[in-house]
Parts: C-alpha cells; structure tokens; sequence
C-alpha cells in the first residue's frame, strides 16, 4: 500500500473491511472488498457511475446491512447488535449530495437537533458548541436562516457543521459538490480540505480530481464491485496501471 510521509505506515487503523460482499437481490453490487484505513487518513474514492462507491460508504454506516464479510471500525464490530449500530452512528458522520438538511429549522436548530436529542446534551452546551462549528464553516451570520434561503454551497456547509456535531470519529462524504453549481464547489472543498489537515478520517466519493490530487492520502478506483487500482494520488492519476482507470480518467477530464 502507497501512503504519502504525512501519515505514517504505522498510523493506527481504525476501518478494517474484510471480504465485503453486498447484493440487492439478483444484483451483486459489491464482490468482495479488502481495505483498511487508518487514522487521520483521507480516501477518495472514484469510479463510473454504479460501480458501488455509494453502496461501499452506506454499509460503513449501517445504512445498508452486508450480505457477507466483516466491517470493524474504531474495534466495533458491525454486527447485527442494534447497541453496535447506534454506537457506529455516533462514530460516522456522512454528508450526501443533496443536503437533507430539515426544512423546517433554521440553521442553528438543525446542529443543535442531534446532539440535543441523540447525546442528550443541554440546550445551552449544545448552542454553544453550535455556534464554534457554525464559525468554523464559516455560516455563523446565517443562524437564524432557513435552509430555503441559502445556496447549495452554503446548505452543505452547514451539513458538514451538523454532521461535526456528533463529534464522529470519520466522516463518509457521497458526492458532496456534485449538485452545487460550478462557482458553489470551492467554499464546500475548502471545509473539507480545512477538516483534513485537522486529522480528520475522511472517506469522500467525488469526482473532483484536484481534490483528490491535493488532499487525499491515497486514491481508490473502484470498478464494477471491486477495488482495481488503489495508491498514493500523485502516482495513481497521473500513471495508472490499469486500462480501466486511465479510460475513467480520460472521461472525466
Ligand atoms: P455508485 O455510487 O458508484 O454510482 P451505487 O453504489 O449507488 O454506485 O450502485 C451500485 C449498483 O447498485 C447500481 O447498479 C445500483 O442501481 C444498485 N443499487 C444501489 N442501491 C440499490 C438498492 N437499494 N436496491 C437495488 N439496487 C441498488
Ligand atoms: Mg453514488
């Protein structure tokens, strides 16, 4: 396995997949996936449409149950144990492309949602730590807007504040910028590249190749249910080894 100097080979893991295998009926999406990563590291995850990047991420978080093989994360295995899943959640934050955020509450109320309900957290803790992730992604002045009235850029922003609520210990991201108008996707990658270098784990399925040329630690090239590239950007991008990745790159450009 290729890793860059910033994250050493020693570097604890902390999501170990074993053999994934995920169908949907007849349909066998994932065939067999081995891949750990470690603490602190970022993976961007690419591939065609359909080749399984979504489904990969949701079973990270339980929001699809695996038809065979093992996810372990953080030394908890996902089992069957709903007390397991409950616990992954809380360690999983995910943002998704179009940014579910609840229509009906503002900015504010969305973060404190969670953390209130979930962690059972005080009103006024939970404002408080609110209002220092707002900052962070720099949609503090916008608190006491409703989600209506933002741009996409700025909805996943405050996605990105509300899955940080939780305190994960990794975040999924599915396609974050890919539903945000072309001059809407600098100020959400900025979020993310401001997680990363604070050592966030992050998992990103995404297509913006400059974001995976820059932050990334290492690129994974999925095709058709399994893992046929995987290595350190810099390398992977511009020298694939495989065929299909050099047509997929050459596509995308
Ligand atoms: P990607 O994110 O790489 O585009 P997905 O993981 O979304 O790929 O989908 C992989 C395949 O699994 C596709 O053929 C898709 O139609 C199928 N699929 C995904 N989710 C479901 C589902 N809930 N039921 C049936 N088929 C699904
Ligand atoms: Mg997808």
């Amino acid at each position: 396995m290729l890793m860059n100097d910033k994250k050493p080979e020693s570097a604890e893991p902390i999501i170990r997949i074993e053999n994934l295998h995920k169908s949907f009926g007849h349909l066998e999406v994932l065939k067999g996936i081995d891949l750990t990563i470690h603490k602190g590291e970022v993976v961007a995850l690419i591939g065609a449409s359909g080749s399984g990047k979504s489904t990969l991420l949701r079973c990270l978080n339980r929001l699809e149950t695996v038809t065979a093989g093992r996810i372990v994360i953080d030394n908890i295995v996902l089992d069957d144990s709903l007390k397991n899943v409950h616990h992954i959640r809380r360690e999983v934050g995910m943002v998704f492309q179009h940014f579910n955020l609840f229509p009906h509450m503002t900015v504010l109320q969305n973060i404190m949602e969670a953390p209130i309900h979930v962690l059972k957290k005080k009103k006024e803790e939970a404002a408080r730590e609110a209002l220092a992730l707002l900052k962070k992604v720099g949609m503090l002045d916008k608190k006491d807007v409703y989600p209506r009235k933002l741009s996409g850029g700025q909805q996943q922003r405050v996605a990105i504040a509300r899955a940080l609520a939780m305190n994960p210990k990794i975040m999924l991201f599915d396609e974050p910028t890919s539903a945000l108008d072309p001059e809407l996707v600098g100020e959400v990658l900025q979020v993310m590249r401001q997680l990363a270098n604070e050592g966030m784990t992050m998992v990103v399925v995404t297509h913006e190749m400059s974001f995976a040329r820059e932050v990334a630690d290492r690129v994974i090239f999925m095709h058709n249910g399994v893992i046929e590239e995987q290595g350190d950007p810099k390398v992977v991008l511009t020298e694939p080894k495989s065929e299909r990745l050099r047509a997929f790159l050459r596509l995308i450009k």
